[in-house]
């Protein structure tokens, strides 16, 4: 990559809301010589997103953020009206972490009306969240390629906390050879180990005590993983021990690291992966074996 510029922490970035603004933005800086460095969030900014922020600023000159509540990737009766907008904050955030540029654009300037075009992905995308959200993929695929589109990005950063969402933006920049690095980004979690999200603060005093358990049972079972056990029957454990800690279990599974498919041999790389709803608040994490 090119000279790293010294991000500049606590200046406040350029905001943009159009595709015209922001590609005459990133036009300055590819004048200048400059890469461009990309994290897509869905705003609510935690500690989790301005991690990815800086990692993006260690492989790029230039760093843009999107804030984009993607409608598209919420099934009508999903969280999408009540999920967090907390632009104003977000915007401090991103000053103190040196984000060169904020692109926020509106649902008209993504979904124009007559908008008819859809990207469908096989592979990763199949099982896990699909089999409980059908309609996540297909939303996060057009978004993430309409938002790469857009920016012309050198590299993206993904976190880890969703992880498939980042193997199947991987399969789809692969597949569509759009010019752009995908990079996952680790997890970041709290001292207790609940992964960082959005949508904790949905959780009330009582469910934030019991969130972690998650985490924990993911951990028990690579430990056991790691120790000779099978996969299917760590995950099966770790399900039962989620489960009886109250959370309705969505999935807990164990699947190849790389194309989340069913594992078939002993020797693939394993990842962990779970879903469960907490009350009313749906919580996902996975880990590494
Ligand atoms: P979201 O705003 O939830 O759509 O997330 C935007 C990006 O931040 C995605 O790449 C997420 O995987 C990533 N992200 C969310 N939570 C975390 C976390 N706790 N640690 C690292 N990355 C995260």
């Amino acid at each position: 990559m090119g000279r790293q510029r010294m991000a500049e922490a606590g200046k406040a970035p350029k905001i943009v809301g159009t595709v015209a603004e922001l590609r005459s933005a990133v036009a300055d800086y590819r004048r200048a010589g400059e890469t461009l460095g990309f994290v897509p969030t869905m705003g609510a900014l935690h500690e989790g997103h301005i991690a990815l922020v800086k990692q993006a600023q260690t492989l790029a000159d230039r760093v843009v953020v999107s804030i984009f509540v993607n409608p598209t990737q919420f099934a009508p009766n999903e969280d999408f009206s009540r999920y967090p907008r907390t632009f104003d904050a977000d915007v401090d955030k991103l000053a103190q972490a040196g984000c060169d540029l904020v692109y926020a654009p509106g649902r008209e300037d993504m979904y124009p009306a007559g908008f008819s075009t859809g990207i469908s992905i096989a592979g990763p995308a199949q099982g896990l969240e699909s089999d409980f959200r059908p309609h996540f993929f297909s939303g996060v695929a057009i978004v993430v390629a309409k938002l790469l589109l857009q920016t012309a990005a050198d590299v993206a950063v993904f976190g880890e906390k969703d992880y498939q969402q980042l193997r199947v933006v991987t399969q789809m920049a692969r597949d569509l050879d759009l010019p752009v690095r995908i990079v996952p980004g680790p997890t970041v979690r709290e001292s207790d180990g609940l992964a960082l999200s959005s949508r904790n603060r949905y959780l009330t005093p009582e469910e934030r005590t019991v969130a972690p358990v998650i985490h924990r049972a993911l951990t028990t079972a690579a430990i056991a993983i790691k120790a000779g056990a099978v996969p299917d029957a760590a995950a099966a454990e770790a399900e039962a021990t989620i489960a009886r800690a109250g959370l309705k279990v969505d999935y807990v599974a164990a699947r190849n690291a790389e194309t989340l498919a069913p594992l078939a041999s002993p020797d693939e790389p394993v990842r962990l992966l779970a879903a469960a709803w907490l009350g009313t608040t749906r919580l996902i994490d996975n880990i590494g074996v």
